[in-house]
């Protein structure tokens, strides 16, 4: 399961992260997941209730931050949000998107930690 590897790489860098900032608990990971990531939300959810068992993490809970898909208009001059990830057209011009600024993300944002 591609999502099991993800949230394993998430808690290995939210354990080092909690155990920099002297953490006895973890409540709540903030994990900010673009639209590109290419993650299902409920399997993540369940991944990572199994990688984070017997981790500084066991019990965190998992808040999923959506980052949608922003990307650069060339005639436009601006960056746009495109509201599918299956249509990649500027929804002010019609123009063929450009650069991606945004959405691919697969980031720890911010722990809620005890300590
Ligand atoms: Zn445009």
């Amino acid at each position: 399961m591609h999502e099991l590897d993800l949230a394993r790489n998430i808690v290995e860098l939210a354990v080092e992260a909690a155990e920099r900032l002297g953490a006895a608990k973890v409540n709540v990971v903030h994990l900010k997941v673009g639209r590109l990531a290419g993650v299902d939300p409920g399997a993540l959810h369940f991944a990572f209730d199994v990688a984070t068992a017997d981790t500084l993490l066991a019990g965190a809970r998992l808040e999923v931050i959506d980052v949608p898909l922003v990307v650069w208009c060339a005639h436009c001059l601006t960056e746009v949000e495109l509201p599918q990830v299956n249509h990649f057209y500027c929804p002010a011009c019609g123009t063929a998107a450009g650069e991606i600024r945004q959405g691919r993300e697969l980031e720890v944002a911010s722990l809620e930690i005890e300590t």
